[in-house]
This record gives C-alpha cells, sequence and structure tokens, in this order.
C-alpha cells in the first residue's frame, strides 16, 4: 500500500460530544481512575492483543505482586513469566522488565512524562507512549491504535489500513490539532471506547448510539462495513510436532526454550518436528536411556500465532529413565507453581 500523505481535518467540536459520551458509556476498568504511570503503563501493555476481559484478572494479580516499578525492576523473570502465563506475546513481559529497570536505574523509579522519552523504553511504541503522557500527565498527545484507526477512518471516510502507520500519523497529527486542554486523558479513552464499544470492528457498528453519526462519512454512506480497507492476509506458515507427555514416577519432562526468538526462555513439553507415529516416535525416544511403560495417542491440536500455526501431536508416555541432559523431571504440583508454559503446551496438559 502507498504512504498514506493525505492531511486528517477533523471537527473541532468532536472532543466535547465524545467526552460527554463517555461520561455516561464508559465501562469500569480496574486501571480506569488512576493516573499512576506504572499502573495505565501495565494495562496498556496487557492490553495490546488481548481482550478486556482476560487482562482484568491478570492485571490485579501482576499488580498485587508487583505493586509499584521497583518492585517490578526487582521480580525474579521465572516469578515474572509464571504471572504472564496465558497471556500470550511473552515478549511484552521481558520488555516490561527491561523498561522497569530502566526506569528505576535512568529515572529514579519516577516515569518520564515527555513521549519522546517514554518511545525510549523497552515495548513502548507512539501509540503506549501517548496513553501514557495524556492519562497520567495529562499532555495533549493522541494515542492511536487500531481502534482510532478505524473510527476516524470511518468518520472521516478515508481508505487506508487500519494498522498502516503513515495513516496512524496522519490521524495522529488531525487529532493533535483538536486535542483539549484539559481532560487530555479521558479525551484519549473516549476515543478508545467509543472504538472498543460502539463503531465495533466486525459487524455493523452501532451507528445509532454514536456520539459522532451527524457528521459521520461511512454512517451517511452507509459503508462502514468497506472502512477502513482490510489488509490482505497472508498464509501462515505451519508447524507440526510430535510433542511428548513423558510421566515417570510422578513427574513430567520439561525442557527449556532458547532464550531468543518464539516463546523465548518459557518452558515445553519434549517434542520432534513432523507428525510420528507410535514406532517412530519410540525409535527416536530411543536415543535417551529411557524405557517406555504405555503410549497413548492424545487429540490432535492447533494453535495459532500471528504470524504462524503450530499443529501438535501429542503422547502420553509412561515410562522410567532419565531421559535427554537438557530434560527436567517436575512434579505436577511444581509444574503449576514455578514453571512458565505457553498456552499451546498448557491446554494438551489440560486434557490428558
Ligand atoms: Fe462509527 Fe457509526 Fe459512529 Fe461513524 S457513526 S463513527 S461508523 S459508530
Amino acid at each position: 500500500m502507498p504512504k498514506f500523505e493525505q492531511k486528517i481535518s477533523l471537527p473541532e467540536n468532536l472532543p466535547g460530544l465524545l467526552l460527554a459520551w463517555f461520561d455516561g458509556a464508559k465501562r469500569e476498568m480496574p486501571w480506569r481512575g488512576t493516573r499512576d504511570p506504572y499502573k495505565i503503563w501495565l494495562s496498556e501493555i496487557m492490553l495490546q492483543q488481548t481482550r478486556v476481559e482476560t487482562v482484568r484478572e491478570y492485571y490485579l494479580r501482576f499488580l498485587a505482586a508487583f505493586p509499584t516499578v521497583r518492585d517490578l525492576a526487582a521480580a525474579p523473570e521465572e516469578k515474572l513469566m509464571k504471572l504472564w502465563q496465558g497471556l500470550g506475546y511473552y515478549s511484552r513481559a521481558r520488555h516490561l522488565a527491561a523498561a522497569a529497570a530502566i526506569v528505576v536505574e535512568k529515572y529514579g523509579g519516577k516515569f518520564p512524562a515527555e513521549p519522546e522519552i517514554l518511545c525510549t523504553l523497552p515495548g513502548i511504541g507512539l501509540y503506549t507512549a501517548g496513553a501514557i503522557a495524556s492519562i497520567a500527565f495529562e499532555k495533549p498527545v493522541p494515542a492511536v491504535d487500531g481502534n482510532v484507526a478505524r473510527v476516524i477512518s470511518r468518520l472521516t471516510g478515508t481508505r487506508a489500513e487500519a494498522s498502516d502507520v503513515s495513516f496512524r500519523a496522519a490521524v495522529s497529527g488531525g487529532l493533535a490539532e483538536i486535542y483539549p486542554q484539559t481532560r487530555c486523558g479521558d479525551f484519549t479513552q473516549s476515543l478508545m471506547e467509543l472504538g472498543a464499544t460502539v463503531c465495533l470492528p466486525n459487524g455493523v457498528p452501532f451507528c445509532e448510539s454514536c456520539p459522532l453519526k451527524a457528521f459521520c462519512y461511512a454512517a451517511a454512506h452507509d459503508c462502514a462495513s468497506e472502512l477502513p480497507v482490510r489488509k490482505v492476509k497472508k498464509e501462515r506458515p505451519v508447524s507440526e510436532m510430535t510433542v511428548c507427555l513423558l510421566e515417570n514416577g510422578g513427574r513430567i519432562a520439561l525442557r527449556k526454550r532458547p532464550e531468543t526468538g518464539l516463546l523465548a526462555g518459557l518452558w515445553e513439553f519434549p517434542h520432534l518436528p513432523g507428525r510420528l507415529g507410535k514406532a517412530a516416535l519410540a525409535a527416536s525416544l530411543a536415543e535417551w536411556p529411557l524405557d517406555l511403560e504405555a503410549m497413548t495417542r492424545g487429540r490432535t491440536r492447533e494453535h495459532i500465532f500471528t504470524h504462524r500455526k503450530w499443529i501438535l501431536y501429542p503422547w502420553r508416555i509412561v515410562c522410567t529413565g532419565k531421559g535427554a541432559p537438557s530434560w527436567r523431571w517436575v512434579r505436577f504440583s511444581e509444574l503449576e507453581k514455578a514453571y512458565p508454559l505457553p498456552a499451546a503446551f498448557g491446554k494438551l496438559l489440560a486434557e490428558e
């Protein structure tokens, strides 16, 4: 898609209309009402790619464990990842830890208020910087995510992709011109809230309850379903793997994933590439000192990541012996408490 170069012009009464609507329509959320940049940052990072209902519980548990940025900076990695388990996109947790360390070491535990400085912290891009600067520090700085880009695309009838960086920059520029001088944080949140609850991404938006309907291009031309322009999705590459749930005297075999790449540093069940039948799997496992007593095939599962798909063929294997040097045999109770296991593997265990 070519770079978006148009200027976005927005009506000056947009903030007033949206703020009045927001006062009556906003949803209660644990992070609403706070001005603490640490809490706002945490909620914004958790909300990336994750539904509000899922985030609520994680956010409260995380804050109970790490009430301040100093607590987070001092957190042991394994504890942090365990608390993040199930939220997915684990690089977010690593970036949180790295950014917390910088806030403590470089800024004495106080979050910078300037978006340009916030953007230098790991995991903080323009959107998150805008959200922190406006909500925590009342700065008139836009925060344009997919929700906000969608609303503005429909409102102005602009044909662009919501994820297009140049379009988001134009939206940000248009919003900056009309940002209110007070209630900046509420205005930021009102735009996000409208996109999340009224101007919905899939299906028909609730234009009848929208405070912006009177001057919305998409509502007037009945074309909300065509805006923003949809990105042509590429096929995800598929990896197949045969996963071994090896049980030995009340313990199960785990191994640690590499420190870089997908799901870096988390734990997983040993697995082999491809789809192996019983005999081929037994032959592969014969490489290690292991006596196989019983092998039962589990239900095939798929796990979709943003850019790839895994197909997992699980086998429950009762065995004795040490197995590979890289494996760690852990009790099920320890697995629950101390070993962060990605959801792709966790769901295999739940079914066994
Ligand atoms: Fe979205 Fe409809 Fe509101 Fe326009 S009127 S911004 S399409 S919900």
